[in-house]
């Protein structure tokens, strides 16, 4: 007989999920309702409301899509893009190469403008593509690169994209909740999200917001969307404004519950709060390490404050710091992606992982670890910078 499954409590300080809130397992544990229920319909009103606060935009199309956030990306691009669109791709990590294989897959054709690992996308490159490619319809970014921690110009590429008449596609995946995500402010046309980063809810639902243009943009296409569950015309007759919805799929009627109970808590709390907090703990997480003489891999002006990349010290076995943290201190960082692996680790605050306690317990542990380890870092002095950060 094979029994019940009864994870540990990890404290969760990778690039996602984040610890969820014991107020959201609590709401996904209410009693199921049916799907088109008066009352759940009444909840799905109050979701979009909440994420067009969460968004800041006042966009009708704005929706939690029932898959992750690859699914998110993946109804930004198989909804936009039409055999033959060109879009311009920028890559600083891993996830602008999946926005390639999105627009590729959807028979467009990506155009890559191409920046460092660690390095926000530049804007003067993204200028060039088009200057190149007056023709590009699209122009695709991620605002927040997970893989490595870096905060790229949303403002500043929207707007580029509306000067040459192109639509933008942005990945607000680990922003949203974290840092500013201002959909109306930066005239962004498709956005998504997820809602195990910053938003501290459990994996699983992608948060998605369209443009009154790129709504026109789908409305007018002549190619069927290559996708039957991710079709945003499909998806409207049950999510749509209107109080008769149709039947489209079963929603993740729980999934649904803790959803909005992360948005009220993130609500209550206020989005510039919620910012506040995500800095000061990552100041204070940041002095840290630095007094325990580990370099972070990014430029202090681009860092995310949510995602916090350490360059490994030298000799010190990745893989094997990571599993005495997990399995010692039941403590999650993540390990570095792509061509950052072995060379960083990824050291989450995301939602409510971002509390001073985290920050202590992950100084500690991390100090205890290397030491044993026996790398060069100095010890005694991370936790009085990091209460320094707090006392000021
Ligand atoms: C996590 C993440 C995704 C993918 O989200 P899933 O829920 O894992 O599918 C996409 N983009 C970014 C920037 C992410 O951090």
């Amino acid at each position: 007989m094979t029994s019940s499954f009864f994870p540990p409590h990890r404290t969760l300080m990778g690039p996602g999920p984040s610890d969820v809130s014991p107020r959201v397992l609590g709401a996904l544990s209410r009693p199921t309702i049916g799907h088109l229920d008066p009352l759940f319909v009444k909840l799905m009103d109050e979701i979009k409301v909440l994420l067009q606060f969460a968004f800041k935009t006042g966009n009708e199309l704005t929706l939690p899509v029932s898959a992750p956030g690859s699914a998110g990306m993946e109804a930004c691009f198989v909804n936009l893009v039409s055999p033959g669109d060109k879009v311009i791709v920028c890559q600083n990590g891993v996830f602008g190469g999946r926005m390639k294989e999105n627009v590729e897959r959807s028979g467009g054709v990506a155009v890559m403008v191409e920046d460092e690992w660690g390095r926000p996308v530049s804007v003067e490159k993204a200028t060039a593509a088009f200057d190149q490619h007056p023709d590009a319809a699209i122009l695709a970014f991620v605002h927040a690169e997970t893989s490595t921690g870096v905060r790229s110009d949303a403002a500043a590429l929207c707007n580029l994209a509306r000067e040459r008449g192109a639509l933008s596609i942005v990945d607000t995946v680990t922003s949203l909740g974290g840092i500013d995500v201002d959909v109306d402010g930066w005239g962004a046309d498709a956005v998504y999200s997820g809602t195990q980063k910053c938003l501290s809810c459990v994996p699983g639902i992608a948060p998605v917001t369209f443009s009154a243009q790129s709504v026109e943009r789908i409305q007018k296409r002549t190619h069927k969307v290559q996708s039957w569950f991710l079709d945003m015309q499909l998806v409207m007759g049950y999510w749509g404004g209107s109080s008769k919805r149709a039947y489209h799929h079963t929603a993740p009627v729980n999934a649904l519950y803790a959803l909005h109970e992360a948005l009220v808590i993130l609500q209550e709390e206020g989005l510039e709060a919620s910012f506040r907090r995500h800095r000061r703990n990552h100041e204070a997480l940041v002095a840290g390490l630095e007094a325990m003489g580990l370099a972070m891999a990014v430029a202090p002006e681009d860092r995310l404050p949510q995602l916090n990349s350490v360059l490994i010290p030298a000799g010190v076995d990745d893989a094997v710091v990571r599993g005495a943290l997990l399995n010692d201190f039941n403590l999650e960082i993540g390990a570095g992606l792509g061509a950052l692996a072995g060379k960083t680790w990824r050291i989450g605050l995301m939602g409510h992982s971002s509390n001073e306690q985290n920050v202590v317990a992950c100084l500690n542990a991390l100090e205890a670890v290397l030491g044993r380890e026996g790398a060069d870092i100095t010890s005694g002095k991370a936790l009085l910078a990091a209460k320094a950060v707090y006392a000021d």
